[in-house]
């Protein structure tokens, strides 16, 4: 989850200096208030996994049960990862899609996130499962 919430940020930190430099019809796209609200969107979702993140750790390390939160943080993150990356994309228009940025690299990297240690699927069950398990007593 922390290399999905950090590989969000990085993807991030490439495309919008990129959006602050490029210049269309006039002014920088990031100037566009379609854009504006999308860069804020992303970066809520980012760091919402990067709390969820810190959450699941913080139980963790004070010897409380963790696996719900665990489960959501790592769900969460891959999918803002796979969100994220995907918006960059768009964001640089056709070099995002290019080997000249590095956008490309994050977009392919981060599909393994909502597939390897327990697939997405596999957290949304592991979290119905504990929370049918709390509502029995
Ligand atoms: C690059 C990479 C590195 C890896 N590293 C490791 C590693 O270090 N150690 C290790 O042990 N494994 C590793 N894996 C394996 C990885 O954990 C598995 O690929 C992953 O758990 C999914 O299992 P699977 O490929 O058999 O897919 P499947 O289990 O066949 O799943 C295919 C699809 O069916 C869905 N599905 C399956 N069962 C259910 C269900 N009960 N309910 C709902 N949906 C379901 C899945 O969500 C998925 O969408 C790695 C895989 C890759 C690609």
């Amino acid at each position: 989850m922390f290399q999905m919430v950090g590989l969000a940020q990085g993807c991030f930190d490439h495309a919008v200096p990129y959006t602050r430099e490029r210049v269309q019809f006039g002014k920088r796209i990031f100037d566009f208030q379609g854009m504006q609200h999308q860069v804020a969107q992303v970066a809520t979702q980012i760091e919402a996994a990067r709390l969820l993140t810190y959450n699941a750790a913080r139980l963790k390390e004070a010897g409380r049960p963790f696996i719900k939160e665990a489960c959501m943080a790592k769900y969460y993150s891959s999918e803002v990862a796979t969100l994220t990356t995907s918006k960059c994309i768009e964001w640089m228009g056709g070099v995002g899609f290019t080997k000249d940025y590095p956008i490309e690299k994050y977009y392919r990297d981060c599909k393994i996130g909502t597939i390897y240690e327990g697939t997405s699927n596999i957290q949304l069950s592991t979290m119905a499962k504990i929370i049918d398990q709390e509502y029995d007593s």
